[in-house]
């Protein structure tokens, strides 16, 4: 038995582990058009930011740990086409140039998103930059020797993440965004008024309802962006628009691709091809509190994708249970965390959902150090469903017991059953009442 896999990051690399364990004798050949596997990309903002020192330190295993494993790596090899009848891909080695054709018996796509960038983001101009794997972030590091100004395109997770950590490099930010805020469609208005007062607080200038149009540059490097507010001046430009995903091999191949834009599998990671299993974040998923298909690109899920379709690959059976929209991130000292829906996202959707807000500390009041928290939890009226939940909080780790709610949303739990809920308590850790069990009494 052969598997192919392409693209070497979560997915690729969590199939692979997992096939070669559940199944030692199967070849596994992992094509990665890159220099670098497994790695944690969600760390990349931390290195330009100082708190994590070197970029290798991201990176979980090396090609010689894999392949001490018995699992081939190619590195710098870029797959190109697939031909699902004679089940066979077509690989571009792209030191020596050469192409050929390798077969398979199982093949897995794990070939990630790419950043989308608008068309007066594709220039020659130095200096204007994405992030979405280790060799960018060098990029960016070098782009940053010397540099005094940076802009950054888009404010949602990672381009608030970025501006913290290259303004703590002494940079000077400004952060801009097309929408009315910063952090999108991650929370309800109140909440991301909070997050874009937080990093305004630290100096970031941040400008939303502005769109971009072109660049300008002088002697081959960027020196600002024309904007509908007029010309902002930068030397160095981070573009942090979105995502695309990257199926184009799996169209190639006949595979459904869904109306999300990622690839449609089955719970198995199978495509509708018969060999052929996709996986990671250029996948969609089943919400699991909407039913709908969804494409919440994210580190956890696409490594459980991966690990679901090795474990297939090997002729074992998982399945994929579907996502609840959980989030997390961290600016300056807030924590930001989400999961299931927003007032916003159930309105959309022509729920009957309503929601409260509570406000208190992540630990009893009368103990050292006891930071503000606010919780907005939303539910169904007359079901009782819990929907989903919003927290914001001064201490970053206590947003953490958003995954008492994901916990809960996973089961199709009620409001009033997470008020029962038996969480734990001591002093320093929460008051008696837990912010999230005072915010399920207000709501059931
Ligand atoms: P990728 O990691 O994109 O890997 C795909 C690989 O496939 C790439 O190495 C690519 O070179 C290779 N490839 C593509 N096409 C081909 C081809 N034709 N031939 C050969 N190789 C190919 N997620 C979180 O949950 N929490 C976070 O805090 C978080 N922070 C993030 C911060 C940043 C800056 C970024 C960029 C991402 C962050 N993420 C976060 C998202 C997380 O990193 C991704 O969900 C995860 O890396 C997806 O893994 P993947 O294997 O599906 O795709």
């Amino acid at each position: 038995m052969r598997i192919v896999i392409v693209g070497g990051v979560a997915a690729g690399m969590s199939a692979a582990s997992r096939a070669k364990r559940l199944s030692p004798d199967a070849e596994i050949v992992v094509f990665e058009r890159g220099e670098i596997i497994s790695y944690g990309a969600c760390g990349l903002p931390y290195v330009l930011g100082g708190a994590v020192e070197d970029w290798d330190d991201l990176v979980a295993r090396t090609p010689d740990q894999m392949r001490a494993r018995g699992i081939g790596v190619r590195l710098r090899h870029e797959v190109t086409g697939v031909d699902a009848r004679a089940r066979t891909v077509t690989v571009q080695d792209r030191d020596a140039g050469r192409v050929t054709q390798e077969p398979y018996d199982r093949l897995l796509v794990a070939t990630g998103v790419s950043a989308l960038r608008p068309d007066w983001a594709r220039t020659d101009l130095a200096g204007v930059h994405v992030l979405r794997d280790i060799p960018d972030g060098q990029a960016i590091e070098r782009s940053m020797q010397g540099a005094k100004r940076v802009c950054i395109v888009g404010a949602g997770y990672i381009g608030l993440e970025l501006a913290e950590n290259l303004c703590r490099q002494g940079l000077s930010v400004v952060l801009l965004e097309k929408g009315p805020d910063v952090a999108g469609r991650t929370l309800d208005p109140e909440y991301r008024r909070r997050v874009r007062e937080e990093v305004e607080r630290h100096g970031v200038d941040v400008r939303c309802g502005v769109s971009v149009g072109g660049l300008t540059g002088k002697n081959g490097r960027v020196t600002g962006l024309q904007t509908s507010d007029g010309l902002v001046r930068a030397d160095t430009v981070i573009v942090a628009v979105g995502v695309r995903p990257n199926v184009e091999l799996l169209r190639a191949a006949g595979a459904r691709i869904g109306q999300t834009g990622a690839a449609a599998v089955n719970a198995r990671q199978e495509t509708n091809v018969e060999g052929v299993y996709a996986a990671g974040d250029n996948c969609q998923s089943v919400h699991r509190v909407t039913r709908r298909r969804v494409h919440i690109p994210l580190g956890l899920t696409a490594n459980r994708m991966g690990r679901v379709a090795g474990v297939n690959m090997a002729g074992s059976d998982a399945t994929f249970p579907g996502v609840v929209g959980t989030g997390i991130f961290k600016v300056y000292g807030l924590g930001v965390a989400r999961t299931g829906l927003t007032q916003t996202d159930a309105d959309e959707l022509g729920l009957d959902a309503v929601s409260v807000d509570v406000k208190s500390t992540d630990h009893a009041g009368y103990y050292a150090d006891a930071r503000p928290i606010h919780v907005r939890l939303t539910g169904e009226r007359g079901s009782g469903r819990l929907l989903g939940a919003q927290l914001i909080g001064e201490n970053h780790l206590s947003v953490k017991r958003v995954d008492v709610i994901a916990a809960h949303l996973h089961g199709r739990g009620k409001v009033h059953d997470l008020f029962e809920m038996d969480l734990a308590y001591a002093p320093p850790f929460s008051g008696v009442w837990d912010v999230l069990l005072v915010a399920a009494d207000r709501l059931s």
